[in-house]
């Protein structure tokens, strides 16, 4: 695959750099039978140092789970080799299923199948709280 050159697929971009394989690992990437590509260490005027990952299929992205890990990646979406949308990230408003509650009073240590609902309580400190207990997320 030439990694300038994707057709219909997503790039990651102004990730942290050191964090791709997290997100590499999140996303399940290594599921994927397209190709991927992670870019270390990309110079960046406005980071200093970003990777990059290059995902050569039309990946449906969870754009919050995304958010949460990292607000600050951009999500370029590339169609017929050209770019046709930038999505911005945020943090999410509400996380399911990705942060779990540790307070062994939660109904959630009772009631499993409950889903784990965290609500951010706090943008400028990025605390997310439990919808049923309010525990802090950790
Ligand atoms: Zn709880």
């Amino acid at each position: 695959m030439n990694i300038d050159s994707i057709q219909n697929g997503i790039v990651l971009d102004h990730i942290k750099a050191g964090k791709s394989m997290e997100i590499y690992n999140f996303l399940q990437l290594d599921k994927l039978s397209c190709s991927v590509a992670i870019i270390k260490n990309v110079n960046s005027r406005k980071m200093g140092k970003k990777d990059i990952i290059k995902i050569d299929t039309n990946l449906d992205v969870d754009l919050d789970v995304l958010g949460y890990i990292d607000p600050d990646i951009t999500v370029n979406i590339i169609r017929g080799g050209a770019l046709v949308e930038k999505k911005h990230l945020k943090l999410p408003a509400q996380v399911k299923g990705l942060l779990k509650c540790k307070n062994p009073r939660c109904i959630t240590s009772v009631e499993r199948e409950l889903p784990h609902i965290f609500k951010l309580t706090n943008p400028s400190s990025r605390v997310y709280r439990c919808i049923y207990c309010e525990a802090k997320a950790e």
